[in-house]
């Protein structure tokens, strides 16, 4: 069995020099030659370049910082490989685990593939037995849900790879067939199946991540997390030449509302004000939940007359917000206190909320559903 002069060229260029001048090797060159030494050597460097790849891959993956470039990242070492006729992410997020967020990519690219899944509980009892990536045909005979079935059999994967991890079964990655047509070769789907795997951890990361900073009933960002970015938000207008703004928001007589129609009435209250929240303000804005039925929100790059519009609106918002309940529900209105701060503020993150919390209560005081901007006349309420 002797090895082509190509295949001797490649195998030199990745085994030391001192290797092929050992004069013990050139002695013995044509016996081991035939006995396949070169041929193993050849296959266990092609092995050892895989992993590298696979290593250098997953670790490019695992450093992504959102889901989009998490799976762009898959996607492009995936291409390196072969080109799938399409691969598509299914995954749900931690916070609404009844819903799922789904990208697809056909010649590397993102696409709508038109994927109508709405849960992959379905898969789920199947992945905790087997967490393997699986060939579609193998997994269609345990599948009995009819309305995935039939979402299956028109997408037409190849392979399907579980994505699981502590909270179970964080989503699922749909392969098609390879354009060339041949199918996957067993060591394909060992590099699919390993490459998958940083994907997993790269996606359950951040969702977990993002899990961290939000507010389990209202999904805003939660205290800790507004506190960071206020932080960080003194120490840029410090620095900057611009201004910011915080202000923050209290239900009105919320616990009368709450002793009339109940607790679950009120949490839809809640719940349906925090979208409110997230659907008035601007992308950079910091909507957040302060706890109880008080939300903070810190508005960045925005001066007082910005700020004021801003809680005007989001007042007006709550004030005309139909809230999903049965029997309806009357009308909640908010009181809004509004701290403004540039350069010249030497306060740190205690200071700005006392002066916010102070203007919330002169909105208390002087009759509720309305929005104030402190001022120093106010000075600040003490805890
Ligand atoms: P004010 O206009 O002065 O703010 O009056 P208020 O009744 O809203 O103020 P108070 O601080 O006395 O009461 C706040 C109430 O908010 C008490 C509590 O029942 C209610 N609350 C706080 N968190 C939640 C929650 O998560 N769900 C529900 N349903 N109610 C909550
Ligand atoms: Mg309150
Ligand atoms: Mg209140």
């Amino acid at each position: 069995m002797s090895e082509n002069p190509e295949q001797i060229e490649e195998l030199k260029a990745e085994t030391s020099d001192e290797f092929y001048s050992d004069p013990k090797i050139l002695e013995h060159y044509a016996l081991l030659q035939e006995i396949g030494v070169f041929r193993q050597i050849n296959s266990l460097n092609k092995e050892i370049r895989n992993y590298r790849d696979l290593v250098s891959g997953g670790l490019d993956i695992i450093n992504r910082t959102s889901l989009d470039a998490i799976m762009d990242a898959a996607v492009y070492r995936i291409s390196d490989h072969f080109l799938p006729s399409f691969i598509a992410f299914l995954w749900k997020p931690i916070q609404n685990r009844d819903e799922i967020t789904i990208k697809s990519y056909q010649n590397y690219r993102p696409t709508d593939l038109g994927i109508r899944l709405h849960s992959i509980a379905p898969f789920e009892a199947f992945f905790r037995k087997h967490p393997q990536p699986i060939a579609y045909p193998l997994l269609v005979s345990e599948l009995e849900d009819s309305n995935v079935l039939q979402v299956l059999e028109k997408l037409n994967p190849e392979i399907i790879i579980p994505m699981v991890g502590g909270f179970g079964l964080y989503g699922i990655i749909l392969m098609g067939h390879k354009m060339l047509g041949e199918d996957f070769a067993s060591e394909e789907i060992l590099f699919i199946e390993h490459l998958m795997a940083f994907v997993t951890q790269a996606i359950m990361n951040y969702l977990n991540y993002q899990h961290s900073l939000r507010d389990v009933k209202t999904g805003l960002y939660n205290h800790g997390f507004f506190l960071h970015r206020l932080d960080e938000e003194i120490a840029r207008t410090r620095r900057g030449k611009y201004g910011s703004a915080m202000l923050v928001m209290d239900v009105d007589k919320f616990k009368n509302f709450n002793d009339a129609f109940g607790h679950l009435a009120g949490d839809k209250v809640l719940e349906t004000l925090a979208i409110t929240l997230k659907q008035t303000v601007r992308g950079e804005d910091v909507p957040s939940r302060f706890g109880g039925e008080e939300f903070t929100v810190l508005l960045p790059n925005t001066n007082g007359e910005g700020t004021w519009l801003a809680a005007e609106r989001l007042r007006n918002a709550v004030a005309e917000m139909k809230v999903p309940w049965d029997p309806p529900l009357p009308q909640v209105t908010v009181s809004i206190g509004i701290c403004c701060f540039d350069h010249r503020e030497q306060l740190n993150t205690d200071g700005i909320i006392l002066r916010a919390d102070a203007a919330l209560y002169m909105s208390k005081q002087q009759g509720r559903n309305r929005s104030t901007v402190w001022n120093p006349g106010m000075g600040h309420v003490e805890g």
